[in-house]
């Protein structure tokens, strides 16, 4: 390997500085803990070995550069540990749960079925184990060095980083740490600690007989939606009306029907005022206001006996202990790095992806940004970066829900309502013609300008999650509504209403 070991000799040094934004060379010594003697040097130093810092890592070294990962717990992160994947295995099995009730109906007498969370969980984390080990063998074969501990930045001149002791330093610093789930103190809500999160819920070792979800987004949807499918009587905390508001006003509010068809106990302009423990679980205190009440009256009720309370009220980014106020590096309010399109930070040589920018906290997303930056440091690809235009994204939800582009309400508001033309359409799935229990599936194209452009594409229904990138790709491509429209459609699909909307 090509990185380089600044010993003693660096010891006290005077060195140059790269030019600081308000310009002039600094001068100052090179070690500032004299405990702390070497320094190991490599191409590219990466912060975090998660979706975005474990792809732009190997990029790079398959580029040709000197590599290594910091990583303070396990490879993989969030995605691979407390994420898509352990969340999209409790997905399917909560779909098994969801088809049983249509065996009957498809002609399947399965007489008493039972369901054992325990041997599920036993699977899913062994999974997750087998992909941390591939991990770090996929990272080995690269001659990536893994370096385990919690990063921070030292107060040297140039940027560099401590992990146990010892420092590290790189021509490119990769900041990839991610984010972390939002945690409520005891003085904000008084026995919120009494609460998991969705970290906590890949811990659970039983299924709870009663959840309390409190969260609109879509982890706070797809938790509520697994746990009640699977069996828990499930409470879901929603401050307004409606779930998911970022999203298409049709999906919102087809969504939050849904969760109520199957069983969820929504509680809509609510929140949690107050959590004790009692010898039966948890007692949640819950205050509710009508806004459509002009007194303002205040309802008060109590959810008891409660096995899990768990918080999906956001995520924060891991930017604490990494000491890059010392750095000068810019944040926003919420801590966020502040990144340009080149994912570059407001210092040379130091750049962020992924989760910790605050900007579609998505693997796909952090993967891809990764990998560009790579092939613009060490390929030459000065025009490498991220196209963040388009990005398509699934909710698990029962059923799923498919999005990519501009929603209606987006697209009115950038380019007017006389220049935007709306498709949709709902239907019941062909699936459900025989069975008793029903969802809907519904549509909608957001089309832009003469040409109708289609710039939006929304859904939820049966086979939406893998109905979708086919559409996002087209989309990316520029396609219009002639396009969809000359699209011969697949019969009997839910997808050939798409290619036939009038
Ligand atoms: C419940 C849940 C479900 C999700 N489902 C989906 C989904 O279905 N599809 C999807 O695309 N996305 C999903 N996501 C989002 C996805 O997991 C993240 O967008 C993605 O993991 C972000 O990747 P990242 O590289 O930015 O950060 P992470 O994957 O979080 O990796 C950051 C890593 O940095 C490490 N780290 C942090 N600070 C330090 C430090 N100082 N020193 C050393 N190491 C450090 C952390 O331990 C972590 O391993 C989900 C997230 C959650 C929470």
């Amino acid at each position: 390997m090509l990185f380089v070991r600044l010993g003693r000799l660096l010891h006290n040094m005077s060195v140059p500085l790269a030019l600081p934004r308000h310009g002039g060379i600094i001068r100052r010594s090179m070690a500032s803990d004299p405990a702390t003697t070497e320094t190991t040097r490599f191409d590219l130093l990466v912060i975090g070995g998660g979706s975005g810092g474990l792809a732009g890592a190997r990029r790079a070294s398959e580029l040709g550069a000197s590599t290594a990962v910091i990583e303070s717990h396990k490879l993989g992160g969030t995605c691979v540990n407390v994420g898509c994947v352990p969340k999209k295995v409790m997905w399917n099995a909560a779909v098994h749960a969801e088809y049983l009730h249509d065996h009957s109906d498809y002609g399947f007498d399965v007489g008493n079925v039972r369901f054992s969370w325990e041997a599920l969980k036993a699977k899913r984390d062994a999974y997750v184990g087998h992909l941390n080990r591939i991990y770090r063998n996929n990272l080995d074969k690269a001659k990536i060095q893994t370096i385990h501990g919690h990063a921070r930045f030292t107060n040297d001149p140039e940027p560099t980083v401590e992990v146990n002791g010892k420092k590290y330093t790189a021509a490119h610093i990769l900041i990839a740490t991610g984010g972390q789930p939002t945690v409520l103190t005891d003085d904000e809500v008084p026995g919120g600690s009494l609460g998991v999160t969705s970290d906590g819920f890949f811990e659970l070792e039983t299924l709870p007989k009663r959840s309390v979800i409190v969260g609109a987004g879509y982890i706070a949807v797809e938790m509520a939606g697994i746990l009640s499918t699977l069996g828990s009587k499930t409470s879901l905390i929603i401050r307004q009306t409606g779930v998911l508001r970022n999203f298409d006003s049709f999906i919102s509010t087809n969504c939050t029907k849904e969760l109520q068809n199957s069983g969820v106990d929504l509680w809509k302009n609510s929140e949690v005022k107050s959590v004790s423990k009692t010898d039966k679980g948890l007692e949640v205190t819950l205050v509710t206001k009508d806004p459509e009440k002009k007194n303002n009256e205040e309802k008060i009720s109590t959810i008891q006996e409660v096995d899990c309370l768990l918080w999906a009220i956001g995520r924060q980014p891991n930017t604490n202990g990494l000491n890059i106020g010392e750095m000068g590096l810019d944040t926003d309010e919420r801590g966020h790095i502040i990144v340009d399109e080149f994912q570059n930070t407001s210092r040379p040589g130091v750049y962020a992806v992924g989760d910790v920018c605050g900007k579609a906290l998505l693997t796909p997303v952090a993967i891809a940004a990764g990998r560009k930056l790579a092939h613009r440091l060490f390929e030459g690809k000065k025009d490498s970066k991220l196209d963040y235009s388009s990005i398509p994204t699934v909710v698990f939800s029962h059923p799923p829900i498919g999005t990519v582009g501009l929603t209606e309400e987006e697209a009115i508001k950038l380019r007017g309502k006389e220049n935007v033309k709306i498709y949709k359409t709902s239907f019941t799935p062909m699936y459900h013609a025989i069975t008793s229990r029903k969802s809907l599936c519904i549509m909608k194209l957001v089309c832009e300008g003469k040409e109708e452009k289609v710039v939006g594409l929304h859904m939820q229904g049966l086979g939406c999650d893998e109905m979708l990138q086919g559409f996002a790709l087209a989309i990316k491509m520029g396609a219009t509504k002639a396009d969809f429209d000359k699209t011969v459609a697949i019969h009997p699909t839910s997808s050939e209403e798409f290619v036939t909307m009038r």
